[in-house]
């Protein structure tokens, strides 16, 4: 057996048991000896039968004085009851419709037992459905009660005993002698145990181990395989850093007093400090001989676009061409119109590229990019990815997707260009996601907002109040404003969500605003029609917007002043934060009213006040990320996040940020032909799911 084995090929493991662990990403021994237990209990302390309490949660061991099947009353339903008796008294315990029992609990046998105990009706002490054990003779190496016991999540029909089982097999079987990588000045300095000793000892801790330590997921055991999961992906994008240093632009930009008054010509206000340094990150970054790996990340409405568009100037005054794309279609128009009206003065030839231009306009477009001609084109990404062809392409700007950022990059290098990339977005990413998902990239944050700015009023209400949520919209249409009420869509329920979407928007069509013009935007509508929708709001032709989050990316209208959140108990944190960050955006008072269903919960208020309480983007991800996890935080599985068997980025941050610096360290350290950096490029590829390291 090695951990390449198929776990398919063990012993109990048949089809069904295996797809079923295939499911949940278990496919080779080695993928069950990554995956760590849920958490940890104690059954290592027999009780004595007489001094158990009700309620206790307890070990014991004895032997069976009797037991048997009895039907109840519920047709279909059988007891399997068995007596245990040591030394001091008796126990009943009790397991429903498990028939197998019976071959387990035979008469006289002696067995170990772990279960709450229960007062029965007829009085004396009940364990039900405990977790039961053969006791043996003497030394005997128990899996499931008399020691510190892992306890795994149900895998389908794979049930966190028979996982247990099967790990203890795997270890008592598989030769242990995986040669170790990491080095041996790292190991020593934190103390880490060698891999087998780990292996062992996060699934079947020793004995004096402790539980409390375990379940915080910080014995050394523990600790060893997250460091070393976190580690091979810092190494990963270090050696890819490595890489991209390398790299050589075709032309180098340089700054000069022409080009910094070319940028200060275009400047329509003052800076605030964070877009300063912003600025000045990314202008070191360009007259630099590799190419910019930047990203700049500042909440909806902090000021990135004019960041990009010095740099811009900066490219172009050098020669050199700038690609400006957008995520949408609507957004590319929006970018275009703000970017023409700021460069208009430079008599720059500026240019929009979209999938709905006018052919004839694309071939004059694209005839002016191959000559060099245009200096900056606007579009979205099928920009770079479809057959335009740049005739000195120096800097690329990606806005408002931290989820392609990584992809397209890959795409830039595939096509043998050089050029600076800034990728942009408003999403603001806890720092342990940002080491992660963009550990590769340079960062830029800028916290400020431009002076001037009326915060967004927020408020939560139970969607019983509803009808006083429309009574403000109304005020406000009734002053001129316009509106956008937002529901959710799960992705399970769809087509129902859809459903509650339509049928609340004829209502409100119908009844709350019949006055006023109506729209319902979602997912599930053609391209072009969106589209439309959405123009006719931006030309204030609709009053009211209904949407699902499609809107989450969408446009600045700033005559929108309210935002009505349906449903805001099943919305994330940061993804609320964008939705609210659509209004605002004008000289107006603007509004967001969240509408959620009662009850609540604990958690669920504090996310909500959370929210109402703070307008800053950051310290609500970070509130987020605690509160939801990883996976949820970027809404769905997300390019770029590796696929993480031992670790968890939320609950190991600290050990993330370790992981970071001993990567550093070791990529110093270590001669090219380590055994770490081998690793590492194999796990790139095999275990993260990532690009390779390159
Ligand atoms: P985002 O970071 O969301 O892309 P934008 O670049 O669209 O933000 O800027 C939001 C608005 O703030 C724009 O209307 C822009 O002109 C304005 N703005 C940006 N920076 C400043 C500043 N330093 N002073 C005043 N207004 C600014
Ligand atoms: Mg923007």
């Amino acid at each position: 057996m090695t951990l390449e084995t198929p776990l398919s090929s063990l012993k109990g493991v048949g089809p069904r048991r295996a797809a079923d662990l295939d499911r949940v990403g278990l496919r080779t021994v080695g993928d069950l000896l990554a995956r760590f237990p849920l958490h940890y209990e104690d059954r290592a302390r027999f009780r004595e039968i007489a001094s158990l309490q009700p309620g206790e949660a307890v070990t014991v061991t004895g032997t069976v004085a009797s037991c048997g099947t009895r039907l109840t009353r519920r047709p279909g339903f059988k007891l399997f009851e068995a007596v245990i008796r040591d030394a001091t008294g008796t126990i009943r315990a009790v397991w429903l419709n498990q028939p197998f029992m019976a071959s387990v609990m035979l008469r006289g046998r002696d067995v170990i037992l772990f279960g709450q105990a229960e007062p029965r009706p007829a009085g004396g002490l009940q364990l039900t459905n405990p977790q039961y054990e053969a006791a043996g003779t003497g030394e005997q190496d128990y899996i499931h009660t008399g020691r510190i016991v892992p306890v795994y999540e149900k895998a389908g029909c794979v049930t966190g005993r028979l996982q247990r089982a099967l790990v203890h097999d795997v270890l008592a079987q598989l030769p242990l002698d995986r040669s170790e990588f990491l080095p041996a000045w790292l190991r020593e300095e934190l103390r880490l145990p060698d891999w087998c000793t780990a292996v062992a000892g996060t699934h079947f801790p020793v004995e004096d181990a402790s539980v409390d330590t375990l379940n915080a997921f910080r014995a050394p055991a523990q600790v060893r395989l997250i460091f070393e999961e976190f580690l091979l992906f810092q190494v990963g994008l270090g050696l890819r850093r490595r890489a991209a240093d390398a790299d050589r632009k075709p032309v180098v930009p340089a700054v000069d007093d022409r080009i910094r008054a070319a940028a200060r010509a275009v400047l329509p206000f003052a800076l605030t400090a964070g877009q300063r340094q912003a600025v000045k990150d990314v202008v070191d970054d360009m007259v630099r001989p590799q190419p910019m790996q930047r990203l700049l990340q500042g909440d909806v409405g902090a000021g990135k676009t004019i960041v990009a568009l010095l740099a811009a100037v900066v490219a172009i005054e050098n020669g050199l061409q700038v690609a400006f794309m957008a995520p949408t279609e609507i957004l590319a128009e929006q970018h275009f119109l703000t970017i023409r009206r700021l460069l208009g003065r430079s008599g720059y030839d500026v240019g929009l590229l979209t999938g709905s231009s006018a052919a004839a306009d694309r071939r004059v477009v694209l005839r002016h990019l191959a000559s060099g001609q245009m200096q900056l084109v606007v579009g979205t990404h099928a920009l770079v990815q479809q057959d335009v062809a740049f005739a000195r392409l120096g800097l690329v700007v990606i806005d408002e997707q931290h989820r392609f950022g990584v992809m397209q990059r890959a795409v830039l290098r595939e096509k043998g260009w050089r050029p600076d990339v800034l990728v942009m977005t408003a999403t603001p990413i806890p720092r342990t996601l940002a080491l992660t998902a963009y550990g590769d990239l340079d960062v830029s944050v800028i916290r400020d907002l431009p002076p001037g700015r009326t915060p967004i009023r927020t408020t939560a209400r139970p969607q019983a109040r509803r009808d006083e949520a429309h009574r403000f919209v109304r005020e406000q249409l009734e002053a001129g404003r316009q509106a956008c009420i937002v529901y959710p869509l799960v992705e399970e329920s769809a087509k129902i969500d859809l459903r509650a979407a339509t049928e609340m928007a004829d209502h409100l069509a119908e009844e709350v605003f019949p006055d006023y013009r109506l729209a319902l935007l979602h997912g599930r509508l053609r391209a072009e029609e969106k589209d439309r929708i959405m123009r006719a709001f931006a030309a204030g032709e609709i009053h009211v917007l209904v949407s699902t989050t499609v809107i989450e990316v969408g446009i600045d209208v700033s005559n929108a002043t309210v935002m009505v959140v349906e449903h805001a108990e099943r919305f994330g944190l940061a993804q609320l934060h964008q939705l609210r960050g659509r209004v605002g955006r004008g000289t107006h008072e603007s509004f967001c009213l969240l509408l959620y269903q009662e009850p609540l919960g604990e958690q669920g208020e504090a996310r909500l006040r959370a929210l109402v309480e703070t307008a800053d983007g950051f310290a609500i991800a970070e509130r987020d990320l605690d509160l939801r996890g990883p996976g949820d935080f970027f809404g769905t599985r997300q390019s770029g996040m590796p696929t993480l068997r031992s670790g968890d980025l939320v609950r190991d941050r600290d050990i993330m940020e370790d992981a970071r610096r001993y990567a550093t360290a070791a990529l110093d350290r270590e001669p090219a032909g380590s055994a770490l950096f081998a690793e590492a490029r194999r796990s790139w590829s095999d275990r993260f799911g990532l690009a390779s390291v390159g």
